[in-house]
C-alpha cells in the first residue's frame, strides 16, 4: 500500500502520508514534506530562501575567483590599454 507515516519538517509532527493523492506531478506536493498545506508553503519558502542563498554565494565565488585570475590575462590588459587611449583623445579634444 502507498501509504506510510511522515513528519512534518515544519513543526515535526507525524502524519499520514499517502501517494495516491498525488494528481499532477508537476506540482509542489506539500504532502511529501509536511502535515498541512500552510506547513507545506512555510517549507516551500525555507527551501527557496535557502536556495537563493546558496545562488548568491556561488555568484559571489566566481566574481572572486575572477578578480584574481583577469591581472594574467590579456584581455584584461588590452582593455585597460583601450580604456587609457579613450582617456587620451578625450585630453586631446
Ligand atoms: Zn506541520
Amino acid at each position: 500500500m502507498p501509504k506510510g507515516i511522515k513528519k512534518c519538517k515544519v513543526c515535526g509532527k507525524e502524519y499520514e502520508y499517502c501517494k495516491s493523492m498525488i494528481t499532477d506531478p508537476k506540482m509542489f506536493r506539500w504532502q511529501d514534506v509536511a502535515c498541512c498545506q500552510e506547513h507545506g508553503a512555510i517549507y516551500l519558502a525555507q527551501v527557496m530562501e535557502a536556495r537563493k542563498k546558496v545562488a548568491t554565494a556561488e555568484t559571489t565565488k566566481l566574481a572572486t575567483d575572477g578578480a584574481e585570475s583577469a591581472p594574467t590575462k590579456k584581455r584584461s590588459r588590452k582593455k585597460k590599454a583601450d580604456a587609457d587611449e579613450v582617456v587620451s583623445d578625450k585630453e586631446m579634444a
